[in-house]
């Protein structure tokens, strides 16, 4: 899944190739991706593209005000796990299965929000552009996670009894993290994903604090090997994240890895777990 870093070079590349191109229509071949009804696609046609950007893990594409309405329209996107925003030199035919919403430009290019896999998963709204900050699934976000909060509002938010692999994947704590990244800033940090939030010392915030930066160095490292076009599958800088078995890449140790039934967390027992290797949690489901 798209989260922070790649969602935020995708929006900076279709920003620089949208910008200012005209809409010529808009279509939802997806029955259940456009998750709002007012203003509905139409009103997207004959709008100039303002701009691309990104809130947490969501691409926002803004629309000029139009002949008939002087407000800007937001199209707000969730990709969920396997959505992709991209944009086309040609248009989608009508038998792609992938295809979700259609942003035909006038131009003969289109923006397409597409889905791999069966299930329907990802969605688009379009709502005012003033009424963005507003929308429950912006307003209810944390900051962002890049940059990072201030160390006292990000011990503020993570004082919670709660595991912090799971927790900092809580786009309402902090935004923008998911599963590979969360991996990547616990072990940065040298911190426990079981280790509870309220449990934290001052020094061990910080530490999670300084941590965030692999965001930071993830964009930087897209900025440098993505072209023009954002490829379906980045190039992920992990050093971590799904690499169990492997020696951890900063003292040797062999890295270790807990299952659940969506995902896997990855870590470094020597570093993070005090040497501890802690049970798989599908296993010990299977021998209760
Ligand atoms: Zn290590």
């Amino acid at each position: 899944m798209p989260e922070l870093p790649e969602v935020e070079i995708t929006a900076r590349r279709l920003d620089a190739r949208l910008r200012d191109a005209e809409v010529e229509s808009a279509m939802s071949p997806g029955m259940v991706a456009l998750k709002s009804v007012d203003p509905p696609l139409a009103a997207l046609a004959g709008r100039q593209i303002a701009g691309v950007c990104r809130v947490g893990k969501m691409p926002i594409v803004e629309f000029e005000a139009s002949s008939d309405s002087d407000e800007r329209i937001a199209m707000l996107v969730h990709l969920m796990s396997a959505g992709r925003l991209q944009v086309f030199d040609k248009r989608a035919s009508l038998r792609d299965r992938t295809a979700r919403v259609l942003v035909r430009l006038a131009d003969g290019r289109e923006l397409r929000l597409r889905e791999f896999g069966t299930k329907q998963r990802a969605w688009a709204k379009l709502v005012p552009a003033g009424a963005v900050e507003a929308d429950e699934m912006v307003a209810t976000l944390g900051p962002e996670a890049w940059p990072a909060p201030p160390p006292e509002e990000l011990a503020r938010r993570t004082a919670q009894p709660r595991h912090l692999h799971p927790m900092l994947r809580d786009q309402r704590v902090i935004a923008g993290i998911g599963r590979s990244w969360v991996d990547e800033v616990l072990w940065e940090a040298a911190l426990s994903p079981f280790r509870q939030g309220s449990d934290l010392e001052d020094e061990e915030v910080e530490r999670l604090h300084g941590a965030m930066h692999v965001l930071g160095d993830a964009i930087d490292h897209y900025e440098e090997v993505i072209g023009d076009v954002v490829p379906d599958k980045l190039p992920m800088p992990l050093k971590v994240h799904r690499r169990e078995g492997e020696p951890c890449p900063r003292c040797g140790a062999t890295l270790a890895a807990v299952h659940f039934a969506e995902h896997v967390t990855t870590y470094c027992p020597d570093e993070q777990t005090g040497g501890r290797v802690l049970k798989d949690r599908r296993l010990s489901r299977l021998l209760k």
